[in-house]
Parts: structure tokens; C-alpha cells; sequence
């Protein structure tokens, strides 16, 4: 009995726990659920909702694609580089979605669940982009289970409201830079213990930590949109 509990623990099966929550960290029903939530007291996976606004949603929206992509490109390293900072940073993913739940919402993994409470105690002190940031443990560690088949084969006909992750990827060129840019980095400044004891996240010192990271294409610093919130 119990090993049966265990496999179909947060599957469609398990009536007590809720799979969509388990599966994609976020669902529709919020603290609504007639199933659990239990949010992870460790996790590799930190969840910040709600951070990238898509321009594209916006009905009077003008700008061409490139310019979309050049947009979210920007956006996207600067939450690399800044995320990057308390851990190594295994992926970084954004949600497309439009439903409450998962609009713009941010995922990142990384390699020790100490990084990721780092993560998340920073965060939680500031702002983004002129929001507040909210950021959680999340049980999502497979993001292959999390994001929607269809809409990877251009077949979701649920579109954004679609309950599965909807992915805006970066142009993956910039991906590959960045993650060369963290693994030299890395190298160049390991952290002081391994196994994840005391990554210490270095203070910004004129572009110092930035300087195998690619240079910035929108024309955007990132700096700015980094606030910490008021005591
Ligand atoms: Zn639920
Ligand atoms: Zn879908």
C-alpha cells in the first residue's frame, strides 16, 4: 500500500495531492484546490511568478518579431546573470502562458537546494522592473513534464490559457554564451566550499563579474531593474 501511495504520488491518480501543482508548481485553482499543494521545505527549483510581461499580449502592440525577441533576450540574461549569482544555475525557464497562474512566470534550477534558498531569501527582499518579487520553493525538478507536448509540436489549441508550461526561449545563441559565460565564472571564481555550504554571492564591482559574461544587446543595463525593496 504504501509503495503504491508512493508511485502514484502527484500523478493523476493521487486523489489527495494535487498533480498539477506537484508537476508545474502552479495551478489554476490556486489555495482553492480541493487537492494538496505541498510546497517543498528543500528544493533545487525556485519559482518567481509573475516577472516577465510579454509586450506581445498587449493588443496595441506594434513591435516586429525580432524586436520581441530582442526585448525578451535582454530580460532573459538579465535574470541569468543575476540568478546566476547565488548558485550554479542548472536552467532557466520562462512561462508564455497568459492564465493567472502562470503568466511570466520564472523557473530556475539549480545544482544544490542551499543555492536555491539563497535564491530565494534575496529575491524576496526586492524588486523587479518596478513590481515587487515574490519568490518560493518549487517542487518542479522534471521541466520536461512541466511544459505542454503540443504546444512544442505548434499544436496546443489551448494557446497561452493552456494549464501545462508554454516556454519563451531565448535565441540560442545567447543561451550558449551565457552558460559558457557561467562556467567560466565559475572557474574563475569557484565557490568557497563545494556541495553547495557558501556560495556567496560577490558584490557588484564595476562589471567585474560580468566580464566573461557577452555584452548586453538590447541596450539594456539590467542594473536598473533591480530594486531592493524598503526595510
Ligand atoms: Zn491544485
Ligand atoms: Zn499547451
Amino acid at each position: 500500500m504504501a509503495s503504491h501511495l508512493a508511485n502514484i504520488f502527484g500523478t493523476e491518480q493521487d486523489r489527495v495531492n494535487c498533480s498539477f501543482y506537484y508537476k508545474i508548481g502552479a495551478c489554476r485553482h490556486g489555495d482553492r484546490c480541493s487537492r494538496k499543494h505541498i510546497k517543498p521545505p528543500f528544493s533545487q527549483t525556485i519559482l518567481l511568478p509573475n516577472v516577465y510581461h510579454n509586450p506581445a499580449h498587449d493588443p496595441v502592440c506594434k513591435l516586429s518579431e525580432k524586436e520581441l525577441q530582442d526585448g525578451f533576450d535582454a530580460v532573459y540574461e538579465d535574470l541569468y546573470c543575476e540568478l546566476s549569482k547565488f548558485g550554479h544555475l542548472l536552467e532557466l525557464h520562462v512561462c508564455d502562458n497568459v492564465g493567472d497562474h502562470l503568466i511570466g512566470n520564472v523557473y530556475a534550477r539549480y545544482e544544490w537546494e542551499t543555492e536555491a534558498q539563497a535564491a530565494v531569501d534575496n529575491c524576496n527582499q526586492r524588486w523587479y522592473a518596478g513590481r515587487p518579487l515574490y519568490a518560493e520553493l518549487s517542487p518542479v525538478t522534471d521541466f520536461r513534464e512541466a511544459c505542454c507536448r503540443q504546444n512544442e509540436n505548434g499544436e496546443c489549441n489551448r494557446g497561452g490559457f493552456c494549464n501545462f508550461m508554454h516556454l519563451r526561449m531565448p535565441s540560442p545563441i545567447l543561451l550558449k554564451e551565457l552558460r559558457h559565460g557561467q562556467k567560466v565564472d565559475r572557474k574563475l571564481h569557484p565557490p568557497k566550499q563545494t556541495h553547495g555550504g557558501g556560495w556567496e554571492p560577490k558584490p557588484r564591482e564595476g562589471g567585474r563579474n560580468r566580464s566573461s559574461s557577452p555584452h548586453r544587446r538590447g541596450g539594456h543595463s539590467g542594473e536598473d531593474r533591480w530594486t531592493r525593496k524598503q526595510a
